[in-house]
């Protein structure tokens, strides 16, 4: 219902090349075609322990130009869109998303919006238990620790025992996993994984 709405409400050229579309489509078939596929690797969350990012994407356009876009509410939503329809989507298997919220200071959380896009392919229940703080801390603070400080985490016990997949529109330095990560490993979920939008690889 949601979903059919959206695509009504969607304009119809490519959010990237402009081109103008006669379907119901986010992005051209030739930007469609750019998105390279599914690629996965390992983060180490503590000395002994690592969980797998699974990405739709690489970090590199059309999704880097559409992440780029953070106060564009539309955008949000096709990115949403995008990452929600991709096959890795509709064969996670796991008892609860839990989103990494993004910065609300232009008026709407687009980690929520890409959540609810996956919960729906999905049928997996979203966890709503993590807060971004306002103001991040900058110097001389390192960037692990600016990321340490900028999540408030309200009970995550509901996680015990639970088959978790942590959600983030992208992977840059995965300092934001990690301290997410860190975070919810403490409650002993039964598995811990990570579905990014993103993933920037190193080198
Ligand atoms: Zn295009």
């Amino acid at each position: 219902m949601i979903s059919h709405l959206l695509d009504f409400l969607a304009p119809r050229f490519c959010h990237y090349c402009r081109t103008y579309l006669d379907s119901q489509e986010y992005l051209c078939a030739l930007c469609t075609e750019q998105i390279r596929p599914v690629l996965s690797t390992i983060l180490k969350i503590t000395r002994t322990q690592k969980i797998s990012v699974h990405a739709v994407s690489a970090y590199e356009d059309p999704l880097r130009f559409l992440i780029g876009q953070r106060h564009e509410y539309e955008v949000a939503h096709a990115l949403a869109t995008l990452i929600g329809r991709h096959p890795i989507v509709s064969s996670l298997s796991a008892d609860f998303l839990v989103p990494i919220p993004s910065d609300e200071r232009h008026g709407f959380n687009r980690s929520y919006i890409i959540a609810q896009q996956v919960s729906a392919k999905s049928g997996i229940p979203i966890y709503y238990g993590i807060q971004r703080i306002a103001s991040p801390v900058k110097k001389p603070y390192t960037w692990y620790e600016q990321v340490k400080k900028a999540f408030e985490f309200t009970d995550l016990s509901a996680l015990a025992g639970k088959g978790c997949i942590i959600l983030d529109d992208v992977m840059m330095t995965g300092a934001t996993l990690q301290v997410v990560a860190q975070e919810l490993i403490k409650v002993n979920p039964k598995s811990l994984q990570a579905v990014v939008g993103c993933l920037k690889l190193k080198g």
